[in-house]
């Protein structure tokens, strides 16, 4: 796109047609031809190191993507294996459709391969359908699907955002607050290891437009892991590839705020009386209501509603997130779901049946729900008392004195823990009777004892 970005690919070309030329790679340095070797070998391996991003591009990937994107066939053929058998060389080119592409050469198959596909990019990059195809494109496409897609530059993230920094880390990823130069904003950026969850999560958060529902602006892969340094939380420019086999996606959202609901519940405990807590309860819980029975309304079920899952947004309103276990009623896979129980501590959220069979459905929402409800209202002092308490919480046992000080509360809450799913009310039920403890409240119909 630049003079030097031209001259840099020119040169590389003819580094590697100077290379290609000589097959004698193990001729002594005092001949001519092993000089020019050597000084070809150098500067690659300088240039290697230098360019860094040229590196680290997954090339074979994005040919991969282009293919299937195309639907043309292709195939990485191995042309010839030279050199000693304890350090071979190897040659490979990439055959799209019957036509090959220049050869590619590296000390292991896989970076033969790699440099094949460099290569067959480079000259695919010349083709009219080339930038339709693989090219950056909207998040969503015309049909509204969402996408994901690779960029042909590994370092996006770090040159197109700056002050990064780092919010949380999950079971699955990392997320940074991290400034877009281009619009000088901020969002929110969670990394995670490329895999059909991940897929999962940006597919269910490109299809909502919901007000309580963190809003996704973009994704991409890149084929290293941002990971900031641990000494300082700020700005960092490493970036480092703990598996090069691995593709890590990069999920742009809304920057909430740094408190979540947990953080939240956390802090109304520490406070004896907060007269307040019940009616902000109600706003909080109403408006995790209205998300859910969004979702479910797209017959897609959340699955991992907790409180360190739900954010607020810039006026304090309810942000569901982490969309990491969204499934759809129908998928029948819960080899994530096995995955995430093995991960989570000793507090859950999961409905019983949610942890002991394959099926279940929008129902285990419900319950965690309950469950929410349950901790925004009541004050548990302590991790050892939340602990004692918790399985009796689940099994419907509320504390003595909750039912009196909270009673269509608890009765709601109840009804939400039920065992059986099918006794469990449906989201647009919750809602319902919100509105109307709500009602209560507004008529002052319900005391409001601290
Ligand atoms: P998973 O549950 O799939 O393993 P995770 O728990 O690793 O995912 P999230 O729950 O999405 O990832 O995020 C982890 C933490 O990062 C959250 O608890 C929250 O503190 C913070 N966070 C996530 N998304 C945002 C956001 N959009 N804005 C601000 N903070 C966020
Ligand atoms: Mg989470």
């Amino acid at each position: 796109k630049n003079k030097k970005e031209a001259k840099q690919n020119a040169a590389k070309q003819a580094l590697i047609g100077l290379k290609l030329q000589d097959p004698n790679e193990s001729s002594t340095s005092g001949q001519p031809n092993g000089q020019l070797n050597d000084s070809v070998s150098s500067i690659s391996d300088k240039m290697t190191k230098m360019n860094m991003s040229s590196k680290e591009t997954n090339f074979i990937g994005i040919i991969n993507h282009y293919c299937q994107k195309t639907n043309r066939h292709h195939d990485f053929m191995l042309v010839r294996k030279t050199g000693l058998s304890h350090c071979p060389i190897f040659f490979y080119k990439v055959v799209i459709d019957g036509k090959e592409y220049p050869e590619g050469e590296g000390k292991t198959a896989k970076e033969a391969k790699q440099n094949a596909a460099h290569l067959a990019y480079e000259t695919l990059q010349e083709q009219s359908d080339w930038n339709s195809q693989v090219s950056f494109r909207s998040a969503a496409s015309e049909d509204g699907t969402p996408s994901s897609f690779s960029r042909p530059q590994s370092t996006w993230f770090t040159s197109e955002f700056d002050s990064i920094e780092r919010l949380g880390r999950g079971g699955f990823g990392r997320v940074y607050k991290a400034r877009r130069k281009l619009e000088e904003r901020f969002f929110a950026v969670k990394i995670v290891r490329f895999k059909e969850k991940a897929r999962r999560e940006v597919g269910a958060l490109a299809e909502f437009q919901h007000p309580n529902i963190v809003r996704y602006y973009t994704a991409w892969t890149e084929p290293s892991e941002y990971k900031s340094d641990s000494s300082s939380e700020s700005d960092s420019t490493s970036q480092s590839s703990s598996d090069s086999s691995a593709q890590y996606l990069y999920i742009q959202m809304e920057l909430c705020d740094k408190k979540t609901l947990k953080v939240w519940i956390d802090e109304k405990n520490t406070q004896r009386r907060d007269h307040k807590r019940r009616e902000e309860g109600l706003v909080i819980m109403k408006q995790i209501v209205n998300g859910v029975v969004y979702i479910h309304s797209k017959r897609l079920l959340h699955r991992d509603l907790k409180p360190a899952n739900i954010m607020f947004g810039r006026e304090g309103e309810v942000k569901i997130g982490d969309f990491g276990l969204v499934t759809t009623e129908d998928n029948e896979s819960d080899e994530n779901l096995i995955e995430r129980t093995k991960r989570t501590g000793t507090k859950s959220y999961m409905a019983p049946e949610q942890k002991s069979h394959s099926t279940y459905d929008r129902k285990v929402d419900i319950f965690a729900l309950g469950l929410i409800y349950f901790e925004v209202l009541c004050n548990i002092s302590t991790h050892q008392e939340r602990a004692k308490i918790w399985d009796d919480i689940r099994g419907q046992k509320l504390p003595t004195g909750f039912s009196l000080k909270f009673p269509q509360e608890h009765k709601l809450i109840t009804s939400m823990l039920c065992a059986m799913p099918e006794d469990r009310p449906e989201a647009s039920k919750v809602k319902t009777e919100l509105e109307l403890i709500s009602l209560c409240f507004s008529n002052l119909l319900i005391s409001r004892t601290p």
